[in-house]
């Protein structure tokens, strides 16, 4: 699942090859991409042709590109690709959408093995689509509030990295950039949100951007290479992981085995001394 860096790369990849042109056609090759999208996948092309695109933007793991006073709106899901590349290559099974330009250069192609990714037109969404108004700023927006999100941290009977996760407290956090900015921060996965003292906090989201910056100059990270970027290269962050997906092995700092425990459904990575498990109150 590409979390927020692989989106970024993606966001950057889409404003250097894609903003100030103007779409031509739009072809939908599979409905179930463009589900999100109620009016159906003809409304969707009709509406999306002759616009042209002024920017590439992104609040957490959700992307939007600025059509008019519009949006196309997209979420890569699970495995969706956004590719651009040249108009005459050949046409994988997997590519959903497929927009081309005015301009006859590179087309745009929404690829997703999956099916869990969406696009979808939103009126009046340049600024910010309706439908993502709900997500809370991600840490590397300038929207972003550290004083308030510690605020509502601190005000939650929760473990803090569940709180991390919370899409409406602090978006593009997942399962990865949470385990390893724990991991920065020497906080174990199940301390209670209420009982950090507000520097704890600081200095947790302090490691959140140190993940998401040094993942961004490694172009991302990529398990299975369905993360790609807009020109199908993936990156090799993985590499450089301290904890995540690497039970057994020994923590980078200290040296001890790195533990796995259950954790909703999937998992937590930790360094058992580095991060000890917080006393049960009695
Ligand atoms: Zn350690």
């Amino acid at each position: 699942m590409p979390e927020l860096p692989e989106v970024e790369i993606v966001r950057r990849g889409l404003e250097q090859h894609v903003v100030g042109r103007t779409i031509d056609e739009v072809q939908p090759l599979h409905p179930r991409a463009l589900r999100r999208h109620l009016a159906g996948p003809g409304d969707f092309a009709a509406a999306l042709r002759g616009r042209q695109v002024s920017g590439a933007r992104r609040r957490g793991k959700y992307l939007w590109l600025p059509v008019g006073d519009d949006a196309l709106l997209a979420h890569l899901g699970m495995s969706g690709q956004m590719l651009v590349g040249d108009p005459a290559r050949p046409l994988s099974p997997h590519v959903r959408v497929r927009i081309t330009f005015t301009d006859s250069g590179p087309d745009l192609r929404f690829s997703d093995q999956r099916t869990f990714g969406h696009l979808s037109l939103a009126a009046g969404g340049a600024v910010l689509p309706a439908p993502i108004a709900h997500i809370a700023p991600d840490p590397l927006e300038t929207a972003f509030d550290l004083a308030a999100v510690t605020a509502r941290i601190r005000g939650r009977r929760t473990g803090i990295k569940r709180a991390l996760l919370d899409q409406s407290l602090v978006s593009g956090i997942g399962n990865i950039y949470a385990d390893e900015a724990l991991w920065r921060a020497r906080l174990h996965w199940a301390r209670e949100s209420q009982m950090l003292r507000p520097g704890q906090v600081a200095a947790l989201f302090a490691s959140v951007r140190e993940v998401f910056a040094e993942s961004l100059s490694a172009g991302g990270t990529t398990f299975d290479r369905l993360y790609v970027n807009v020109n199908g290269q993936s990156g090799y962050y993985e590499r450089s992981l301290a904890v995540y997906g690497r039970a057994g092995l020994p923590c980078p700092r200290c040296g001890a085995p790195v533990r796995r425990d259950p954790f909703m459904n999937r998992s937590a990575f930790s360094c058992p001394r580095c991060q000890p498990r917080p006393r049960v109150r009695p």
